[in-house]
């Protein structure tokens, strides 16, 4: 499965039902007085948070929804039923974005959040309800208010709670795919570069979600390449692993060219815990080591983990941390495996 971190799709609510003309036709009542009911209300187009979606890639294949329109009204002072509201099940962590993407229209972080987008017309009035005293025999009727429609982008931000961010080749999707089951997570997604991967960490019995932003390079936060797009993913993490290749020229200066992107961003990247990690450490000798793990410290006044994430060393010691930084939402394992594959729209 691809993971997708927007989509664009249209949505128009439904009409109303027009109003009913309508006379009551009753033996031996020579006028019946009118009785055209009102039109029903149009559907309404809902969004709806779930748990178990993460990805909007259904939204690939299913791009329009409509709500159905209102019924008409009809005669004994029947209102006509309403059409259907059309819910869309979104992933926690969705925007509704304006066409332009300059709005942020909704905003879903809680699982069951539900929040109506575009509300269905009401129906037009029968000709019942134009009766007055000077008009007992009314033809008017209502035609029903017209729908809404708008095209949206939706747009997942990840809802991980541990982001990776380093230059790239500093190892990030080395360590991601040595610390998740890649078998059950990772390897559902493709393997791109261009895409941000989420997997999922088990460690001393609980879970959590790591997301591997790929990309991030100098000038990120203006636009350059294609980090910045994804920066916006790890906006919500409670934790960044900020990972430093040891066989780079200076740590230091590798350090401090990503931790100059996320200033840049800002949107509170930089008040976030972190946990720095020196990586590929076994290719080089303990003084080394020692020394670089020094320099680090150094640069980010933080506990520098020296790590190798192909040969696994000081892999449990960086998780120790993250689950640490995550704290309780880290939930038990297994706890959110269910509906996968669950349909991402329903009709209600
Ligand atoms: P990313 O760009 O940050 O995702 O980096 P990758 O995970 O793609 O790794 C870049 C290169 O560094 C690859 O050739 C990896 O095999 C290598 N690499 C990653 N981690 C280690 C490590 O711990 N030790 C060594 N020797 N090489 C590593
Ligand atoms: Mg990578």
């Amino acid at each position: 499965m691809h993971f997708i971190d927007q989509a664009k799709i249209f949505c128009r609510s439904g009409a109303g039902g027009p109003g009913a003309v309508s006379f009551r036709r009753e033996k031996f009542i020579e006028y019946g007085g009118p009785d055209g009911g009102n039109g029903g209300k149009g559907g309404d187009i809902v969004f709806e948070a779930v748990a178990g979606l993460n990805t909007l890639i259904d939204f690939r294949y299913t791009q329009h929804f409509r709500a159905p329109r209102g019924h008409g009204g009809s005669g004994s002072n029947r209102t006509g039923g309403g059409g259907d509201d059309l819910l869309i099940k979104v992933p926690v962590g969705t925007q509704i974005l304006s066409e332009d993407k300059q709005e942020v229209l909704l905003d879903f972080t809680e699982v069951g959040q539900r929040e109506i987008f575009l509300s269905g017309g009401d129906g037009g009035r029968g000709n019942a309800s134009y009766k007055t005293s000077t008009n007992r025999a009314p033809r008017q009727h209502g035609t029903g208010w017209p729908y809404q429609e708008a095209w949206v982008w939706l747009r997942l931000k990840l809802l991980a709670d541990a982001g990776l961010v380093g230059l790239p080749n500093a190892g990030k999707s080395t360590f991601i795919n040595a610390v998740t089951n890649a078998q059950a997570k990772v390897g559902a997604y493709a393997f791109t570069t261009t895409r941000p991967q989420l997997g999922v960490v088990r460690h001393h019995n609980r879970e959590f979600v790591v997301a591997d932003i790929p990309g991030l390079i100098e000038g990120a936060a203006e636009g350059a390449g294609i980090g910045d797009r994804f920066l916006g993913h790890i906006e919500r993490c409670r934790v960044l692993l900020h990972l430093v290749d040891a066989t780079d020229n200076d740590v230091a200066e590798s350090y401090r060219i990503v931790r100059d992107e996320l200033v840049a961003y800002g949107a509170g990247l930089t008040d976030k815990q972190i946990v720095v990690a020196l990586n590929k450490i076994d290719t080089l000798d303990d003084e080394l080591i020692a020394a670089l793990v020094g320099e680090l410290e150094e640069a980010s006044g933080a506990a520098v983990i020296p790590m190798s994430a192909a040969a696994g060393t000081g892999v449990d010691w960086v998780l120790d941390k993250l689950l640490e930084a995550v704290g309780p939402e880290a939930s038990p394992v297994g706890a959110e495996d269910e509906g996968q594959d669950e349909l991402i729209w329903s009709p209600v």
